[in-house]
């Protein structure tokens, strides 16, 4: 991080810790070229989250497949949109506080279950079986197309 006062590139980070709000790490700074000290703060950014699978392989995350897979699992189950809409934007924010960008796809399916298990017990049993086998093949794409009701048409 450059220094603000000389604009020195090799600053030293003397204390971080999250702050009050618990989305964003507070770092202390200090600059040894002018002895100049900065506070910054910093976010996790949903484009930056990786997701780490089982296999160890690291994929970006996409918020649209996630929707995706939640949809499918909703489908024609008796649940405002707006709803599933909170719930989904609910879930990103969680896992964009977990304070790190690489987050293991197990955990992603925990958080999705466990917000699913809230709003609807039958879309939570239909994610968490698929989701059990989905954690062996380890193929997103796969598990969305098993979620898939029979006879559902693509959108
Ligand atoms: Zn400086």
């Amino acid at each position: 991080m450059r220094c603000p006062f000389c604009g020195n590139i090799d600053t030293q980070v003397k204390d971080s810790r999250p702050a009050e709000d618990h989305v964003s790490i507070r770092r202390r700074r200090f600059c040894p070229a002018c002895g100049g000290r900065f506070t910054t703060y910093e976010r996790v950014q949903l484009r930056d989250l990786v997701v780490i699978k089982s296999s160890g392989k690291r994929e970006d995350f996409d918020r649209t497949k996630l929707e995706r897979s939640i949809r499918i699992a909703m489908q024609k189950r008796p649940i405002d949109p707006e709803r599933i809409d909170q719930m989904i934007s609910g879930i990103v924010r969680r896992l964009e506080s977990l304070g790190d960008t690489d987050i293991s796809s197990k955990v992603i399916g925990e958080i999705v279950m466990e917000s699913l298990a809230r709003i609807d017990t039958v879309a939570y049993v239909r994610f968490a079986s698929v989701y059990k086998n989905f954690q062996a093949a380890d193929d997103f794409d796969k598990f969305v197309s098993e979620l898939r009701p029979a006879g559902a048409v693509e959108e």
